[in-house]
């Protein structure tokens, strides 16, 4: 049996899921799902980072402690992805005990090797990010990303790592294409110019954060949340003790806000550590809504709530996956969402289930297993709208067509052109539904439970038709 370890990031717990975190989770768990039917031992790991300073600040704001109020969020979280069926194997969170004696483990080691130093830290800091700028990533002087107020000049004793130590073998890895570790190719090239553009050491600890781990050889400073955070995806395999095989991760997908931590500053911890690396690192784009960038402030995000409420779970997996951005930012919108859902599943998934239940009541649907090597493929890439289009093309498409070209409902009962056409079409339905298991898990296991062996009565319809405002 081979292992399969895919991962998404762990969301930053001071915002609640959206459509964004929603986006890489039910990717992850397409992948993972599919993996799952050929058979591979699956982990599956998400979870919340809930260490730093604004969690600390949006606690106070709401009057809690900052451990009650990440208690308070990540069970939000648990809760979208039970919504949408998501099928982890675990979920961490960074405040438990077990990750943080991870976490100083782990830089133990580098502060022991020498790859840690103290320094005077001094540079544009912005809060939103928690994160410094440089010079360059500035706009009007201040992060372009948040507010002006959110970045400060920031003087500090940090201690730090060195990063640039490693920037040569990261470079080499990074321009051996048959590696093809982070992927699409267009955020390869991205990583290698910055690499080459040069990289300073970064600071991995904070003066005056008390919301952090505390760094194990200087106990006045806290670990920096982002090196913390980066080390969950080791820690869940070292503290589940059945899980620590299945270090390094396969696949670990994440949106381009975050590659930088993942592509460099992650490989070269690990390098340190002398621990093996990540195999695949997967970057996605953005949604954009109606146009606009997604952001809380300008109340336009879509919560996953919202989108199982109307358009069902496997309704709003479909969307989220046929709408993924693997390579460019893809913009999204309800009314859009309803059309498609109407056009793909109501209409054309839905209706020829319908139709073939219908007519061919009875009928024995002969077995035929389905050749998915290039639906798997394209999953494997990410090109996760690629194949959905692939199997509606294959099976759906050409079965509507051939209904509509035959006719059966106008032969009699018993005319063999009928029994070959709506099996057919029934065994086609099968082979679509064992492809989009993964995307539709429910919908999937209805379709065979209506087709296999013979085909039986459908009750009810399996993607109601939703009202579309015109
Ligand atoms: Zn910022």
């Amino acid at each position: 049996m081979k292992r399969f370890y895919i991962s998404t990031p762990i969301y930053y717990i001071n915002a609640e899921p959206s459509a964004g975190s929603a986006c890489t989770t039910v990717a992850a768990d397409v992948v993972a799902r599919l993996h799952r039917q050929l058979d591979d031992e699956v982990f599956f790991l998400t979870g919340t980072d809930e260490h730093g300073e604004k969690v600390a600040q949006e606690a106070a704001k709401a009057q809690l402690t900052p451990i009650q109020f990440c208690d308070s969020i990540a069970p939000k979280f648990i809760q979208a992805w039970k919504l949408l069926n998501i099928s982890h194997n675990f979920f961490i969170r960074t405040t438990d005990p077990q990750h943080k004696k991870i976490v100083s483990e782990f830089l133990q080691k580098i502060f022991d090797k020498g790859d840690i130093y103290k320094d005077k830290y001094e540079g544009w800091y912005c809060s939103g990010c928690e994160a410094f700028k440089t010079e360059k990533e500035l706009v009007d002087n201040h992060c372009p990303l948040h507010p002006p107020e959110k970045t400060v000049w920031k003087s500090e004793d940090n201690w730090f790592f060195k990063l640039s130590k490693y920037v040569p073998e990261i470079i080499k890895l990074l321009e051996n294409n048959e590696s093809n570790y982070i992927f699409p190719e267009s955020k390869r090239v991205e990583v290698l110019a910055k690499l080459k553009a040069g990289v300073n050491d970064i600071s991995v600890s904070r003066e005056n954060v008390a919301w952090g781990i505390p760094a194990p050889w200087d106990k006045s400073q806290t670990i920096y949340v982002w090196i913390d955070a980066l080390i969950n995806y080791y820690s869940a395999t070292q503290f589940l003790e059945n899980k620590r095989e299945f270090w390094p991760a396969d696949l670990h997908l994440l949106g381009k806000e975050i590659l930088w931590f993942h592509a460099v500053i992650w490989q070269a911890m690990l390098m340190s550590a002398e621990l093996p690396l990540p195999k695949k690192i997967y970057v996605h784009d953005f949604y954009t809504i109606d146009g606009q960038k997604m952001s809380k402030s300008l109340g336009n995000t879509i919560p996953p709530k919202e989108m199982v409420d109307l358009f069902g779970v496997d309704g709003a997996r479909y969307l989220i996956i046929t709408s993924f951005p693997n390579d460019g930012d893809v913009d999204i919108g309800i009314e859009r969402f309803k059309e498609k859902y109407n056009a793909d599943l109501a209409n054309n998934l839905g209706n020829l289930l319908s139709r073939v239940c219908k007519l061919g009541e009875g009928l024995v649907v002969p077995e035929s297993p389905v050749d998915k090597e290039n639906f798997i493929q394209l999953v494997n890439q990410l090109k996760l709208s690629e194949a959905v289009d692939w199997v509606l093309e294959n099976f759906i498409d050409k079965s509507n067509n051939l209904l509509n070209q035959v006719e059966p409902w106008k032969l009699s009962v018993d005319d063999s052109k009928r029994v070959e056409v709506l099996t057919e079409c029934a065994s086609n339905l099968l082979k679509a539904a064992d492809c989009l298991e993964p995307v539709i898990p429910e919908a999937s296991e209805k379709i065979k439970e209506r087709l296999s062996g013979k085909i039986k009565v459908l009750e009810t319809a399996l993607f109601p038709r939703i009202k579309q405002n015109d």
